[in-house]
């Protein structure tokens, strides 16, 4: 039997259809139903107690009609290529959403990276460089963090690149250390620029006031800064959680406190003042804002009916299925899609290959002050079209992304 399609292709197919409807009939859609390249290699590693080990690792470039691909790279144990290849279509949508000239792409690696150490870590990173460097490049793909790759992991794959090609080239990868050509502002962009969509998002809410509380589901990059942002800007955070579960505090938690305890113990739980929760009662908190912002598919259909909250801003990559977007959206809960929520990392990327190009670096202020518009511009596209077509905030993300790409694809030519 064929395999099912993978859930982005029915997603293109409902954003074919209405803008067919709208009198748009783009044959060069179909271009979109496939990845112009997806890269499998083996990376042989040394370990550090003399065993070698091979890991498959993946490339996916998806679509580079309006611009260079742009995509981060994961190391993570379940990694896969179709994983990848979504993960890649995601990419080019987003990149239109935020309108940065940038096609998309995404890397991974299967690799538990918390069971390497650092020098095991640099070796695989320097290997995955050298088996992609043929299919990468400042003009051509450009990698940035993703879950568990950290800047440090950037930087090494920044120096691997610049020795094979005999020249300083840290336009090669973005999410660097600011020592080595990173950008102002580039750790939080994600965070940041969720926090302006969802301030843009809540103008329309008008039984949403400041104070509101928010419930963070994965407390890494994203999620524990997002939640910083948040609590500084006035909201209430009552409740975070990472991979090994959560904590609760009805009149808000201290954010900053919670970071030095998962410090120093490597988990949010236990901390004291807050209750002990599973992640399936975070999602299930009777709260204004949910944000996920850990792994994919979270929030399912077994699980949405759970759900209280009446916005979700998914700071992470797809973490509400297809039917539980769809059964959430009929019980009047606004989603507030990826593409657009954590948009803001890739919009600071592209500012830091910038910068990178014209070796002329901005100031943190300037960053914020050219990325704050491009995330409003987006939102506020983004709903009117929501509401002239009554649609949800995802179709109506797809459906200008889409029309964007194809829009680029039909003046190049096929
Ligand atoms: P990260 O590795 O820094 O953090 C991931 C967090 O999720 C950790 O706290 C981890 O403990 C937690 N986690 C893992 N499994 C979990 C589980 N089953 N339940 C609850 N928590 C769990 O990664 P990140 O960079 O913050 O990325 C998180 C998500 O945001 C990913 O989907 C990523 O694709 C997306 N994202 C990140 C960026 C960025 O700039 N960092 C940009 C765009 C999208």
């Amino acid at each position: 039997m064929k395999n099912k399609n993978p859930e982005y292709i029915d997603y293109l197919n409902e954003v074919g259809e209405l803008l067919k409807k709208q009198g748009d009939d783009y044959k060069e859609i179909k271009i979109l139903e496939k990845p112009q390249k997806a890269v499998e290699v083996s990376v042989p590693v040394l370990m550090d107690d003399g065993e070698l080990k091979v890991f498959t690792a993946y490339r996916v470039q998806y679509s580079n009609a309006r611009g260079p691909y742009k995509g981060g790279l994961r190391y993570h144990p379940q990694v896969d290529l179709a994983e990848v290849k979504s993960l890649a279509f995601w990419m080019s949508i987003k990149c239109a959403v935020a309108d940065i000239p940038y096609g998309g792409s995404k890397g991974g690696v299967e690799v538990d990276p918390k069971v390497l150490s650092e020098g095991e870590l640099e070796r695989l990173t320097r290997g995955y460089v050298r088996a992609m460097a043929k299919n990468i490049g400042v003009k051509e793909d450009i990698p940035a963090p993703d879950v568990y790759t950290t800047p440090q992991i950037m930087a090494w794959f920044m120096d691997e690149y610049s020795q094979i090609k005999g020249e300083n080239t840290p336009a090669i990868v973005t999410g660097k250390p600011i020592e080595v050509g990173g950008s102002l502002g580039r750790d939080t962009a994600t965070a940041q620029g969720g926090f302006y969509v969802l301030e843009n998002v809540l103008e329309n809410f008008e039984d949403i006031q400041l104070g509101a509380s928010i419930a963070v589901n994965g407390f890494g990059n994203a999620g524990a800064n997002f939640a910083e942002i948040a609590e500084k800007g006035g909201y209430k955070v009552v409740a975070v959680s990472d991979s090994k579960g959560g904590i609760f505090k009805e009149d808000g938690l201290d954010v900053k406190a919670v970071m030095k305890h998962k410090e120093k113990t490597g988990s949010v739980l236990d901390m004291t003042g807050a209750k002990n929760i599973s992640n399936e009662e975070l999602l299930a908190l009777e709260v204004d804002v949910l944000v996920p912002a850990a792994l994919e598919n979270v929030i399912h259909k077994d699980n949405a009916g759970n759900v209280k909250a009446k916005i979700i801003l998914e700071l992470a990559n797809g973490p509400v299925t297809k039917e539980a977007s769809g059964a959430l959206f009929k019980k009047g809960v606004t989603i507030i899609p990826d593409v657009l929520a954590n948009s803001g990392g890739v919009v600071v990327s592209y500012f830091e290959w910038v910068q990178n190009l014209q070796n002329f670096y901005w100031s943190g202020s300037e960053v914020q002050s050219k990325l704050k518009p491009k995330m409003n511009k987006a939102t506020n596209d983004i709903w009117q079209f929501r509401e002239e077509n009554k649609v949800d905030m995802r179709t109506a993300a797809y459906a200008l992304a889409i029309k964007k790409i194809l829009e680029a694809v039909k003046v190049r030519g096929i």
